[in-house]
């Protein structure tokens, strides 16, 4: 009986691009989707994204460029965060820092100017990480760690084989992982020859460029630097097609602290 998560893993490599990253991005993505269906007004939740100020940049941007999210859900979360916010802003008397005159300065101590600062500070730190940034690092966690292992079965390693390979964050988390030898060298080979291959086509590129060669047609090579950038960024060229209702489940390895969304 294979585990769902490996099943999950061969599943993802006969996507495109990198299969981990394709599971975690689902698993984000189906996070997102189940917090705006049904956790906006969880009180639990709310707190936990007023002390992490709400989402990640990468988050917020993945909620908008994805539609993952819902206006009245986001809303009604950062409403919650922006009164906490301002509720948390210096008083009047803690932001006289940049006053004149002789009666605010009598006023401004500098015990109140550094009050103030340092209250605008707080209320505009993260006293907590992402709420999904948390949840992506353990279904990361447990797609490396599961890879790394299983790595040593045929289905997984001839699916990993046949798939676009891993990117290189990716490649190093799980080869960082790996405890069996022939597993470890057929990781290596494996991607020494997707590397030199794509970076064979990187020079193929470059030397088209050249002014003595811009007769000759461009081919398989033309977007070599763009597949090399999203392959040392571990972007997702498949982001767009998580929009189409893939179910991926969310993984995790408790790092600790409440996240819940
Ligand atoms: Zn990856
Ligand atoms: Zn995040």
């Amino acid at each position: 009986m294979i585990p769902t998560i490996t099943r999950e893993l061969i599943a993802a490599c006969g996507q495109p691009g990198c299969p981990v990253c394709r599971l975690v991005e689902g698993s984000v993505a189906g996070l997102l989707r189940s917090f705006f269906y049904e956790k906006v007004n969880d009180r639990e939740v709310r707190v936990r994204l007023r002390a992490s100020l709400g989402f990640c940049s990468e988050h917020a941007r993945q909620i908008l460029e994805m539609d993952l999210g819902d206006a009245l859900g986001s809303a009604i979360v950062y409403h919650d965060i922006l009164t906490n916010i301002l509720r948390n802003f210096p008083t009047a008397d803690e932001k006289a820092v940049n006053e004149t005159g002789l009666a605010s300065l009598l006023r401004r101590t500098a015990h109140g100017a550094a009050a103030g600062v340092t209250r605008l500070v707080r209320a505009l730190t993260p006293q907590q990480p992402c709420p999904v940034c948390t949840e992506s690092e353990r279904a990361n966690q447990a797609y490396v760690v599961e890879l790394a292992a299983g790595l040593k079965d045929e289905a997984l390693s001839s699916a990993l084989a046949g798939s676009d390979g891993l990117c290189f964050l990716h490649l190093r988390q799980v080869a960082g992982q790996v405890k069996d030898e022939g597993v470890f060298t057929f990781l290596v080979e494996n991607h020494r020859a997707r590397l030199t291959a794509l970076n064979e086509e990187l020079a193929e590129f470059i030397r088209k460029n050249d002014y003595r060669f811009r007769s000759e047609r461009f081919g398989a090579e033309s977007d070599s630097w763009r597949r090399a950038l999203e392959w040392a960024s571990a972007a997702a060229r498949w982001r767009g097609e998580l929009n189409s209702g893939s179910a991926y489940q969310e993984r995790s390895q408790n790092k600790g602290g409440t996240t819940g969304v």
